[in-house]
């Protein structure tokens, strides 16, 4: 077993998962994964910063697919008995001007950005070694679709006890809800990304809580944060951040020192912590 520290960034073959995987290549001190659905691209992303000069191991991992996220959890178990740095970037998001029905981008949007992610934590995360960083990469868009919401769900997304499994009930209701065409009468806003980001902000929130009950004793860091408005397919060209300015706050969460006892729990964008 390679005794070497190991990163691993999800979605990482192209836009600001790559520019993360390029920073880390300069900075981290071990091996580091770009991961991506597509062993293609993947591997055409790695081969694309070795022309660099950087040296970004790959391997496949499908957000979406359960089984693919635990054929990557067996590997870094045996090939290095753990893991210590995690972000979790993968993420999609529907175009404005897409037509696609409002019921089928809400499911198609909250199952990668919230239940790929949360799937992704739920198998990965016991894996974290003590002083590991765990970054979920989440969106201003999860504030302000928050303040959105009814006062009943801000409520419930700011409380300080609400439980894994009753943010999943929230999201599972989400798209039921749309199914039905009486979200917004159920208090949603009318955003499926903004909602499935609130849900990555809050499980974050969540998590965090969790370490300090079950692992207080082993200093792992877990935060959410915002990339900024990012020039990648996603956001498109007239976003104002290049990529590898997109990638400062998620590397930032991912390097912070052995020593730092916070950020923790904290939803942060341009490397400062906002109030959630
Ligand atoms: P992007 O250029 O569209 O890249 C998204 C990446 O996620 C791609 O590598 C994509 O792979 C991957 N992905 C999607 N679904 C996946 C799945 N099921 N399993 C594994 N990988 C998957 O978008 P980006 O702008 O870099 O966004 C990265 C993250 O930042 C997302 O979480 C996004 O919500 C967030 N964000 C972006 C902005 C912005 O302005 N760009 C702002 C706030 C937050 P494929 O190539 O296979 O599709």
């Amino acid at each position: 077993m390679s005794s070497v520290p190991v990163a691993v960034v999800t979605g990482s073959n192209k836009g600001i998962g790559f520019a993360i995987v390029r920073a880390l290549c300069k900075q981290f001190p071990g091996d580091v994964y770009l991961t991506a659905r597509d062993p293609g691209r993947g591997q055409e992303a790695v081969a694309k910063l070795q022309e660099e000069g950087l040296r970004a191991l790959f391997h496949q991992l499908d957000i979406d697919d359960l089984q693919s996220i635990r054929a990557l959890r067996d590997f870094l178990k045996e090939k290095y008995g753990g893991l210590n740095v995690l972000v979790n970037n993968a993420g999609i998001a529907f175009k404005v001007r897409d037509t696609t029905p409002f019921a089928i981008q809400a499911e198609v949007t909250l199952k990668t950005n919230f239940f790929g992610t949360r799937n992704v934590c739920t198998e990965l995360l016991p894996l974290m070694k003590p002083y590991g960083k765990v970054v979920n990469v989440s969106s201003m868009v999860s504030s302000r679709a928050l303040r959105d919401c009814s006062q009943e769900l801000q409520k419930k997304f700011r409380s300080d006890t609400i439980t894994e499994e009753e943010l999943v009930e929230l999201m599972t209701k989400f798209v039921e809800d749309t199914k039905k065409s009486v979200h917004e009468k159920e208090g949603w806003p009318n955003t499926a990304y903004g909602v499935s980001k609130i849900g990555v902000t809050v499980l974050s929130r969540i998590q965090a809580r969790m370490l300090n009950e079950k692992r207080k004793g082993d200093h792992i860091l877990l935060n959410a944060c915002c990339p900024g408005w990012v020039r990648t397919d996603m956001a498109g060209p007239k976003a104002t951040k290049s990529p590898d300015e997109g990638a400062e706050t998620p590397v930032y969460l991912a390097l912070l020192p052995s020593d730092a006892d916070g950020p923790h729990g904290q939803f942060l964008s341009d490397k400062i912590v906002h109030t959630w």
